[in-house]
């Protein structure tokens, strides 16, 4: 059948629909979903598609994803709202991923236009809506619980604001987070909003929400990380959007993408975009210096190490949630293998894909590659970015354009996903260029107007935490 997900570990190929898997996150059995085919798209199509505006794009890609009418028209009214001018002010002519040429055939594509200036905005703007609407419909509410290290904080609690059919709780390290981030989730407290801090680390707020996730009376609990299915599909778009934008001399033929990577959702998208027809030639994947990634596709080793603090936070990760799915296609949609696979990796901390069959070089044969940068790598792209063309990036992003500079094929265009504003990554652009990067007009004073009881200061402990999800639901 086409249109519906199956999760990765189910043996038995249970079929679920777009809102199901939305609306569940993880799917029962621990697995992830993933489609269970993708609608392709011709030469010809590909040119129709990118003749729309975003909000028109991206309605259609993700039509792609429902059999159902309602669904159709409903994402329509949904990218609307999630791409218009209220969200996105310095979007021109529609367009709020806008390309910028850097180099030769090399060009940035801003993913960071939206309210929080992140590009977790492009995909929890339209998630946060279509859950509202799905809940709005079944008549529930839908109790959502996450933990933040930094952005997904914001773009979450900037996305569900306000949104009656939901409740959402977000835990955060007391210490961590820049003063901006704190500011910007403090701005969105209150009402449906529940901010937590956290006196401890991110790995305690995401063992709290496992804990608490366990527990049957709050098993209904939903998540929005990046392994909701929902987000993965809503950052597909851009890729066909950041295509279309290439000069037409390159019309039809491949073009590379780098991409900043923590738990590699954003690749995966560009993936997935491939395998509906968009002629992408390699993925680089960028790291920091949690390199897990970068190992994984030099020597086929996927190993998990303990996430150390970087000035590219975004991308701090001890392991790539969402590789997941693409070890699925690996195993050629074999849940059997991919459970043994995972085990293997959970049990172990490490696990290789030549114990399981395949070779352990498949990733670079898949067209991924990758680069790993440092602290000095990113303050060095900073500065030759912005004495080259005037213009200042974050450190995420520089990642990903040294990565994507690194690896440049002569003739073949790539584009470099931008992934946040400088804004939020102040100290380290001072660092890099001796000033503070201007700010966007309503970003100007938001730490001014903290009070500091937007959060609920508590120790890491399950029960304090459960007692605050029962007293706001
Ligand atoms: C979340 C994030 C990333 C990493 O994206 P993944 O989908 O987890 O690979 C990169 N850069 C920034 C700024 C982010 O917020």
């Amino acid at each position: 059948m086409s249109n519906t997900l199956v999760s990765t570990r189910d043996v038995d190929s249970h079929e679920v629909g777009y809102t199901e898997a939305l609306l569940g996150g993880l799917a029962p059995d621990g697995g992830l979903y993933v489609p269970s085919n993708l609608t392709g798209f011709s030469r010809d199509g590909l040119r129709v598609l990118m003749a729309n505006n975003y909000p028109e794009l991206a309605a259609h890609i993700k039509s792609t994803f429902t059999q159902s009418p309602l669904g159709v028209f409903i994402f329509g009214v949904v990218a609307l709202g999630a791409f218009g001018k209220d969200n996105y002010p310095d979007s021109v002519d529609g367009n709020v991923v806008p390309i910028r040429q850097i180099s030769e055939e090399v060009y940035v594509q801003n993913l960071s236009l939206g309210p929080t200036a992140a590009f977790k905005d492009m995909a929890l703007q339209p998630v946060a809506r279509e859950m509202d609407k799905a809940l709005e419909q079944s008549g529930g509410v839908l109790r959502i619980l996450g933990a933040t290290s930094g952005d997904t904080g914001s773009a979450a609690e900037a996305a569900f604001k306000g949104r009656e059919n939901i409740r959402m709780f977000m835990l955060s390290p007391l210490v961590g987070m820049t003063v901006f981030q704190r500011a910007q989730m403090a701005e969105l407290s209150g009402g449906n909003i529940v901010n937590i801090s956290v006196e401890g680390n991110f790995d305690d707020c995401q063992d709290i929400v496992k804990a608490v996730n366990s527990d049957p009376e709050f098993a209904d609990l939903g998540a929005v990380n990046s392994i909701n299915w929902g987000r993965i599909a809503s950052q597909i778009p851009y890729y066909f959007s950041g295509y279309g934008q290439i000069p037409e001399a390159y019309a039809g033929r491949e073009v590379d993408f780098a991409v900043p990577s923590g738990n590699f959702g954003n690749a995966l998208s560009g993936y997935y975009a491939r395998r509906m027809g968009l002629p992408i030639g390699n993925i680089v994947i960028a790291t920091n210096e949690n390199s897990v990634l970068h190992q994984l596709v030099q020597t086929g080793l996927y190993r998990k190490s303990p996430a150390q603090i970087t000035s590219s936070p975004s991308m701090d990760i001890s392991k790539a949630s969402n590789f997941e799915r693409l070890a699925f296609d690996i195993f050629s949609q074999d849940p059997e293998k991919l459970q043994a696979y995972m085990k293997a990796f959970e049990t172990n901390g490490e696990v290789s894909f030549d114990d399981f069959g395949a070779a352990n070089t498949i990733l670079l044969e898949m067209g991924f590659r990758s680069v790993s940068s440092t602290h000095q790598n990113r303050l060095k792209t900073i500065q030759s970015v912005y004495s080259r063309t005037g213009s200042v990036i974050d450190p995420h992003t520089a990642d990903g354009v040294r990565a994507g500079e690194g690896l440049k094929r002569a003739g073949i265009p790539i584009i470099c996903l931008e992934t946040a504003l400088p804004v939020k990554f102040e100290p380290t652009i001072r660092e890099a260029l001796d000033f503070t990067p201007e700010r966007p007009v309503r970003f100007r004073g938001i730490e001014d107007k903290m009070t500091g009881g937007e959060f609920i200061v508590v120790k890491p402990d399950v029960a304090v935490i459960k007692g605050i999800i029962r007293a706001h639901s």
